[in-house]
């Protein structure tokens, strides 16, 4: 048994309360392969920002859990290596489907984990998520829950259709969890095809999803002024990182994400996490179909995964400065 504070790692508590009240949102970035940790970490350090690195269960299978825990410890270290004395990263479990799980993930040096029974009745869910914070706070460790589900494909979690959080539920809810967190469905969905071109306008040649549900967001505001919302699902799918991956032997048809305006004016109200995994994906999947398309001798696996590093760093920058707006926010430089 570990605990996270002996890891050098931070809970969401002081970083959500300033974001909500500074009206930014954390990034919260999905991590697999040990590029995609330096890559976080870089672009965290270079932007002076608060982050979140998040675990799936898919993740902890195809990684191993213990490898995973270790190269968040060592990205504590890397960031301490780059100059960032005091950094704040937290080691968040990602869509824990059980308690059981939820208590592995605490157990082994996790600052925050995500219990979603999202699917299960509404009872059903709250009794769930009570009992995992009630053993998460034990430990000091935040916890995020779930109403509402959202569409999509993001590993082992999947559902057909959406249905948006009820705002009438969300006090009851959270008073009865205790709840650290509430990731709400407000329209973002998992995956790279969050929308059919049917549900789309075509504006300009470019298809724009339907927007997310503002006044339901509004609502919720309303009624928990100031408790912190999490968005998931919440990839832009950029065209110039689908485009690269169709232009060098990919084909991924009717791709289509979240609209970046639309997380910087979520950004600005009590959301204050912000998933972001499919876009780390194609960054590096882009990349790497690239380099390897013009440069068919090359096997030595460094030559390109580190372009594809490059390409996951420069769109953490990107969504850390132009669209979350977290970087300069973290406790040591405000
Ligand atoms: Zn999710």
């Amino acid at each position: 048994m570990v605990n996270y504070k002996d890891l050098g790692l931070v809970n969401t508590r002081e970083m959500f309360k300033r974001a909500v009240a500074g009206g930014y949102a954390i990034p919260a970035f999905n991590f697999n392969t040990m590029e995609q940790m330096q890559a976080i970490v870089m672009a965290a350090v270079e932007t002076k920002s608060p982050v979140i690195m998040q675990v799936s269960k898919g993740a902890r299978n195809y990684a191993n859990a213990t490898i995973l825990r270790y190269m968040a410890e060592g990205a504590v270290a890397y960031a301490k290596e780059l100059g960032c004395e005091h950094p704040e990263i937290v080691l968040h479990l990602d869509h824990g489907d059980t308690f059981e799980l939820c208590k592995d993930c605490i157990d082994m040096g996790f600052s925050s984990v995500m219990i979603d029974g999202s699917h299960l009745p509404y009872e059903e869910n709250v009794a769930l998520a009570k009992k995992v914070v009630d053993y998460a706070h034990q430990f000091d460790v935040t916890v995020e829950a779930e109403l509402g589900v959202l569409a999509g494909v993001e590993d082992e979690v999947s559902a057909a259709e959406s249905h948006y959080t009820k705002p009438e539920e969300v006090i009851d809810f959270s008073t009865r969890t205790g709840c650290d967190s509430l990731a709400i469905s407000i329209g973002t969905s998992h995956g790279a095809h969050k929308f059919t071109p049917e549900q789309c306008t075509l504006v300009n040649g470019v298809l724009v999803p339907p927007p997310l549900a503002f006044d339901i967001l509004h609502e919720i505001e309303t009624k928990l002024p100031g408790f912190p919302i999490v968005l998931h699902g919440s990839s832009s799918v950029p065209m110039d990182e689908v485009n690269t991956i169709n232009q060098f032997g990919g084909h991924l048809e009717a791709a289509i994400g979240i609209p970046e305006e639309q997380l910087r004016e979520a950004s600005k109200s009590a959301v204050c996490k912000i998933n972001i995994d499919s876009d780390s994906r194609l960054a590096m999947t882009a990349a790497i179909r690239k380099h390897l398309a013009e440069h068919p001798g090359d096997f030595d696996p460094r030559q390109y995964l580190k372009p594809a590093r490059e390409n996951m760093k420069k769109m953490y920058i990107h969504k850390i400065v132009n669209v979350l707006g977290s970087d300069g926010k973290l406790a040591c430089c405000e």
